[in-house]
């Protein structure tokens, strides 16, 4: 378990409080489902479907890019 993790409704980093997905995390979920690029692309999917109804506030592109954009 990675101490990365996301601190809701924020979505901020517990392990260093960026925003999350952090430098850290991205790397680990990289590493986690690299045999599997769609399947992360998925999961981070449901990650900002999640986020952006903590963040109404949020704009929508902006949350695009924190977790989707940063995909290789
Ligand atoms: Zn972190």
């Amino acid at each position: 378990m990675t101490a990365h993790g996301p601190v809701l409704p924020l979505w901020l980093c517990a392990g260093c409080a960026a925003p999350w997905p952090c430098a850290v995390r991205r790397h680990e979920l990289l590493t986690e489902y690299a045999s599997a690029p769609l399947a992360l692309a998925v999961h981070l999917g449901s990650y900002l479907n999640a986020a952006s109804q903590d963040m109404s506030w949020a704009p929508p592109a902006a949350l695009e890019r924190r977790f989707l954009g940063w995909l290789p």
